[in-house]
């Protein structure tokens, strides 16, 4: 295999040189004997920032390709007493001995196994599970193997099934009832949180999103887990429910079941959606924390984008409701000209942009108001 040394963050790596693998003058980074792909550099870079403010003992990084991101994560967040990386592919695990050498690590494992099974031989502080689409067949041995209330970090490629596009998909995978509908963006992240709190809930544990955000074609999330019946029990009654839009007016809401339910405002039925999750996409105080420490990475090439995301989470993470799609709202309401968002946020007063779509908009206030504000700007 012919390798090529790039530089991301802090850490040098030897990959697969894409000369090598181009077809038709396009570069896949799938097509290559060990993955790695540049356009992953953002979630790297936040998930640097994270780690860096967890400080684990051990970490794993179950699904590791080149090894980049462990070697990112011990190099530029946090020296680790324990970095341990795992790939099934054996080309993979050869080069991950090369690229951690190249970085001056003397004390990290590598293994060569399926994740399945080393996550039910070893446990960890922090997993992370960055995998080709679906992170479910990971769910259950990954909130398995965390010790001291850990941190699970799932990467999911998959939107098509958890936007709603493949919805025979999302039933297969996820167990949910799905429909692409305005603000799907969010609403598949919820499904994937819901998906891990039963999976976690069979084993007496549960999870509570620390930080999530979806990029490109993506979702990231981070969750912490704690053990406990009683809690389990909890969350799902508190924070698994369903999740209404009518088709006619867009009007959106949360719902207790998944039976025909009528909007309230124009009599439509309902499409119902989930189960999903219904609380917090993030832990405000670990919000607050990576604010306070994001400047501390302005080395990262990705930096400018990381602020303008921290600053939008910030704002719209304070609303409990599902972001409005404007676009989509004031398309069945046959308003013909949107107003520019900035007009609808001002004249809402307290509300906020959604990192989720450019034309979201969040808000407590309630449905009548925002209408008011699409229709009369
Ligand atoms: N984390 C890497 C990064 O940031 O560059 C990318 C990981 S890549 C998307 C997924 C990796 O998981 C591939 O290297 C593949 O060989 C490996 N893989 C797939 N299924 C696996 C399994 N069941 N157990 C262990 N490794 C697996």
């Amino acid at each position: 295999m012919k390798l090529k040394e790039v530089t991301e963050g802090k850490v040098r790596i030897f990959v697969p040189d894409p000369k090598e693998y181009m077809i038709e003058g396009k570069f896949d980074p799938s097509w290559a004997p060990v993955f790695y792909n540049p356009k992953m550099t953002f979630n790297r870079d936040l998930s640097v920032i994270v780690v860096s403010l967890l400080k684990p003992k051990i970490i794993l990084d179950a699904l590791s390709a080149t090894g980049i991101r462990g070697i990112r994560y011990y190099v530029e967040s946090w020296k680790s007493e324990q970095l341990i990386l795992n790939d099934k592919n054996s080309t993979a695990t050869s080069l991950i001995q090369i690229n951690v050498k190249n970085n001056g690590i003397e004390n990290a494992k590598i293994y060569n196994k399926d994740a399945n099974v080393l996550l039910y031989e070893i446990k960890s502080e922090y997993i992370d599970i960055d995998p080709f689409g679906s992170p479910v067949p990971f769910i259950l041995s990954s909130i398995n193997a965390t010790i001291r209330n850990g941190i699970v970090a799932f990467t999911a490629t998959d939107l098509s099934p958890l936007e709603g596009s493949s919805r025979t998909s999302c039933r297969r995978k996820y167990d949910a009832i799905n429909y692409k509908l305005s603000s799907s963006k969010e609403l598949g992240l919820r499904i994937l949180i819901g998906k891990i709190i039963r999976e976690a809930a069979m084993l007496e544990k549960t999870v509570y999103p620390l930080f999530s955000f979806y990029a490109d074609y993506y979702y990231r999330l981070f969750v912490r887990v704690e053990s406990g019946a009683r809690k389990a029990d909890e969350n799902i009654n508190k924070n698994l429910k369903y999740f209404g839009e009518c088709p006619r007016c867009g009007f959106q809401t949360f719902v207790d079941e998944n039976c025909k339910i009528k909007c309230p405002i124009c009599g439509e039925n309902f499409i119902i959606i989930g189960p999903l999750y219904i609380g917090p996409l993030h832990n405000m105080e670990f919000l607050k924390r990576m604010i306070d420490i994001y400047n501390n990475f302005n080395y990262l090439s990705s930096f400018n984008r990381i602020q303008k995301l921290l600053n939008v989470i910030e704002k719209e993470a304070k609303y409990k409701s599902v972001f409005y799609n404007i676009s989509k709202l004031a398309s069945k309401l046959k308003v013909s000209a949107i107003p520019p968002i900035d007009s609808i946020l001002e004249c809402l007063g307290d509300a906020s942009k959604s990192h989720f779509a450019p034309t979201g908009i969040r808000t407590d206030k309630g449905y009548e108001e925002i209408i008011r504000c699409v229709k009369n700007l």
